[in-house]
């Protein structure tokens, strides 16, 4: 029994025909930018998500950079980070020319931990971007006191997060600003890159979409020095057929993590669930010590996984400029070693989940 990582094949054929309808109502219309494929895409997402305003762009990297850049970050600033997280979350600080603070994660959990942003803070801080890795929400609650005690804006991360919710509240409207990415292999994907930024506030949202449009407030009506990045009318238009679907696929991913808890020993280190914290599976990450020979087991039976992340930011070289040391970020470096994702998407069976557990479970 093969297993794959994810399956996009699979998900493409139980919607074959909405998707199909979806590109070809858009090449028969021609109009490839913009229009109201996009539009509308941002009225239903913002709806789903609980906001007042959603702008559609490129990707979940400069759905990032032109929150940034719309709360006047810039040089001098100072962006506190997770210290593991997809790179874009870090680099986008340094493309509009502010500098990452790295902090470190709790220990269970995978999120920053907000007692080491406290401490983290300086004079130039102006804001946090707090990541919900693999679909967990970040400690919401916490990091939002710190960020109005000293005054800082707040950026939610949700590229891996869409419908992950803290007491029945989406993540994305927590902060004063929030990132979605549409990354074909996030829990919603289009079939390119496209991204979002969400948020209640309307100067900021008119902000964004003016940056994502070369400073247009109207077409030749250039208002500040912005650039492209808009999302294609064919991504919308996939998006918005795929959109009714997330509920459901949301609901799968828990029933996979449910499977993985069931099935998997003891002894493996499983994702903690946090009364109130809804989590979205986009990834379903294990520890093992023996992740090396467990690898090349998967690889032997033909089970896909992944590893996010195996360097911690920090450390990447990248970074290596900022000079940070070996125990620095103890719980990121030691969860780098161990961190494993396993196979989940909406339509992997119990069988090939119970398949993959009794590798581990022999192997891990
Ligand atoms: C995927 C991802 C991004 C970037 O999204 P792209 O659409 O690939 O640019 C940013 N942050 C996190 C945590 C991600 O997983």
């Amino acid at each position: 029994m093969k297993v794959p990582f994810v399956d996009l094949k699979a998900q493409y054929d139980a919607i074959k025909a909405d998707i199909d309808e979806a590109i070809s109502d858009v090449i028969t219309a021609t109009n490839f930018i913009g229009g109201v494929q996009v539009s509308q895409f941002e009225k239903e997402f913002s709806k789903y998500i609980g906001i007042e305003h959603c702008i559609a762009c490129a990707n979940g990297t400069d759905a990032i950079e032109m929150a940034l850049s719309a709360l006047g970050i810039g040089a001098g600033d100072e962006v506190i980070v997770p210290a593991i997280s997809w790179i874009s979350t870090a680099e986008v600080v340094n493309t509009v020319g502010a500098d990452p603070i790295f902090v470190d994660l709790i220990e269970r959990e995978y999120t920053i931990d907000p007692k080491q942003v406290e401490d983290a803070i300086t004079d130039n801080t102006k804001a946090i971007i707090p990541v919900h890795l693999y679909g967990a929400p970040a400690r919401m609650h916490e990091v939002l006191a710190i960020a109005k005690k000293y005054d800082l804006y707040v950026i939610e991360d949700c590229a891996q997060a869409h419908q992950a919710q803290i007491n029945g509240q989406n993540v994305g409207t927590f902060g004063d600003i929030a990132t979605f990415s549409f990354y074909p292999g996030k829990n919603l994907g289009a079939y390119g890159d496209a991204g979002g930024v969400v948020t209640n506030d309307p100067h900021l949202a008119e902000k964004v979409k003016m940056i994502g449009n070369h400073g247009q407030l109207k077409k030749h009506d250039h208002r500040l020095l912005g650039r492209n990045s808009r999302m294609d009318t064919l991504q919308a238009s996939i998006l918005r057929a795929k959109l009714p679907y997330l509920n459901d696929w949301t609901v799968s991913r828990n029933q996979v993590a449910l499977w993985y808890g069931r099935y998997l020993k003891e002894e493996i280190v499983k994702p903690k669930s946090i009364e109130g914290f809804e989590h979205a599976y986009h990834l379903y990450v294990i520890r093992t010590k023996h992740r090396e020979v467990l690898t090349r087991a998967f690889d032997e039976h033909g089970i896909g996984y992944g590893i996010h992340y195996p360097i911690p930011l920090p450390f990447v070289k990248a970074y290596l400029y900022k000079g940070y040391e070996k125990g620095d970020f103890p719980v990121a470096e030691r969860l780098s070693k161990e961190i494993l994702s396993l196979p989940v998407f909406p339509e992997i069976s119990e069988e090939q989940v119970k398949f993959v557990a009794s590798v581990v479970n022999e192997m891990g």
